[in-house]
């Protein structure tokens, strides 16, 4: 290994606004309810929060069947589908909804450009559970109206749309910002009128989490994400990391930090997703102190005051 090692921690880093309340209301709802509050789907991606929820009572469902009958059921961070929150109520659940309000936006705006006759391309990962709920706001009396799913640059040329004057699109909240600013563009050259929206669908989050990445690329010889495997935003990150050349790693626990990585490494760029929480960065920084005489920088960047009130539970 080498000598000293330096550790560059990116800022910002770890939870966002729409996580922070999104484990708030599960919280919030097993102190006013008591044990066990539902949960459909991981309310976050992260293993170490989802664990901590399940200890305290927490039960994670995929399927609204699993549910008994008039309990509680907090919808996750990414949003449903409109099937979905019909399906709570035919089965007289009590919901509760914690998807992010930056989502929710999404879901605004695809239902204003499905009111106005237009069809709409999402550009995000299939089978991603946002995804499956803003492509879910399409409703049977939107007759004739289409979206379509749109994932990498080649979508877009393959893409034939059945009113290409009529084109509206969104994106998923946590993508690459370079990936989709390039499919973006090549909207606009295949489909001239097509719409977008307001302002970006990209979450300040994932963007300012993006940038200081970015900040860190060329000063470090190693950058590890703090992130869960299913987590889009913090798999976009080291994306971007390996995207600049810099080897990257993404772990959520500091028992996946293999001695290894370290060896003849001098500055080591640490950031996190915005679903892992501090301690998971805490632990794989004493895990690294352990292993080498590591000294470590707590990089200045963007300070974030977003916080979302949480909803009436
Ligand atoms: S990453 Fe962005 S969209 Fe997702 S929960 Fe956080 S703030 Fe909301």
């Amino acid at each position: 290994m080498a000598d000293k090692i330096n550790i560059l921690l990116a800022n910002p880093r770890g939870f966002c606004a729409g996580v922070d309340r999104a484990i708030q209301i599960v919280e919030e709802a097993l102190m006013q309810y008591g044990k066990p509050i539902y949960v459909r789907h991981e309310v976050v991606h992260n293993q170490h929060v989802i664990n901590d929820l399940k200890t305290k009572g927490a039960v994670f469902i995929e399927d609204l069947n699993d549910v008994p009958k008039g309990a509680h059921v907090i919808f996750s961070a990414h949003g449903i589908s409109k099937a979905i929150r019909e399906e709570a109520k035919l089965r007289e659940l009590i919901s509760i909804d914690a998807t992010c309000p930056l989502v929710s936006k999404v879901h605004v705006e695809v239902n204003k450009m499905l009111n106005q006759n237009m069809d709409i391309i999402m550009i995000g990962h299939q089978d991603h559970p946002e995804v499956e709920g803003t492509m879910g706001q399409i409703e049977e009396h939107h007759t004739n109206r289409k979206m379509y799913l749109i994932e990498t640059i080649e979508d877009v040329s393959s893409l034939v749309a059945d009113h290409p004057d009529k084109l509206a699109y969104v994106t998923q909240t946590t993508l690459s910002m370079d990936d989709t600013r390039a499919m973006i563009d090549a909207l606009k050259i295949k489909y001239p009128n097509i719409q977008g929206p307001k302002s970006d669908d990209i979450c300040y989050a994932t963007q300012n989490r993006q940038d200081a990445v970015k900040e860190i690329t060329g000063l470090c010889d190693l950058i590890i994400i703090v992130g869960s495997h299913n987590s889009s935003n913090s798999n976009r990150l080291k994306e971007l990391a390996l995207r600049e050349g810099v080897e990257s790693y993404m772990i959520d626990h500091e028992d996946s930090l293999q001695p290894s990585w370290l060896l003849n490494k001098k500055n080591i760029g640490i950031s996190a997703g915005a679903s892992a929480p501090e301690i998971s960065v805490k632990n794989i920084l004493n895990k690294i102190e352990a292993l080498t005489k590591a000294t470590i920088t707590e990089l200045p960047g963007i300070k974030e005051s977003i916080i979302f009130k949480l909803p009436k539970i």
